[in-house]
């Protein structure tokens, strides 16, 4: 990690008040406590076991933030501390993760993780399912379910690709998305539209985007 590396990211961001998500995984405890010192909060990860070790050794404010895929039968690990879950892909997650936020209760912030990409590979609800889950989170919530998890927005990965246009392109999208969001919640606080890596952050940046997660314009290659 390289201190002026950044401090110019932060400059960079700052006139849009665009967050930074710090992208910890398969990094070390001290390096994010030298990023921490730096004033950095909100760290995100990708697995719940290294999470989960890496949290009991580091300060207690820091806002960890979940960006990998997540298992059911691992949400209850996590919900006594997490700040945000970015990678709600499905509503038996968010049933399951309403479920322990009650038992602890807490409010966790969840975003919608879609897919947006034109690859096979990576995870998210396509617009068919997001469309089925917002309707079924709004009937249950006015029956007083899902008082636990709070949806803040989406999250969303543009496809690995060279293409600025195609990458432009999947970004508008997930704004359209996060836009449909909102309207489905609307006395909510849908804030975060989670957008944007290393490699395509200035992009989704033009394109709307709230908060960026880099990893290794930060924390250098994994
Ligand atoms: C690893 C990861 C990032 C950060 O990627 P970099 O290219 O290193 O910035 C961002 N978002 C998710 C979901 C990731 O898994």
């Amino acid at each position: 990690m390289n201190r002026n590396d950044y401090s110019g990211i932060i400059e960079k961001l700052k006139p849009s008040g665009v967050q930074l998500l710090a992208v910890s995984k398969t990094k070390s405890v001290e390096e994010i406590q030298a990023l921490y010192d730096l004033g950095q909060r909100d760290f995100g990860e990708n697995y719940v076991q290294e999470l989960l070790e890496k949290q009991a050794q580091l300060p207690t404010d820091i806002r960890w933030h979940f960006i990998g895929h997540l298992q059911t039968n691992k949400v209850k690990f996590l919900v006594p501390f997490i700040y945000m879950i970015q990678s709600v892909d499905s509503l038996k997650l968010l049933l399951e993760i309403d479920k322990h936020a009650s038992k602890n209760q807490r409010i966790v912030r969840c975003l919608l993780q879609i897919f947006i990409a034109r690859e096979e590979s990576k995870f998210g609800l396509d617009e068919t399912e997001l469309d089925l889950l917002l309707l079924t989170v709004n009937r249950n919530r006015q029956e007083g379910r899902f008082s636990h998890s709070q949806i803040s927005g989406c999250m969303g990965m543009a496809s690995m690709t060279e293409n600025k246009t195609q990458i432009r392109e999947e970004f508008v999208r997930l704004r359209m998305i996060f836009e449909k969001i909102k309207m489905s919640f609307p006395s909510d606080p849908v804030d975060t539209l989670s957008m944007g890596m290393s490699s395509d952050y200035p992009i989704a940046i033009e394109e709307g985007s709230t908060m960026v997660r880099l990893g290794t314009l930060i924390f250098g290659e994994r």
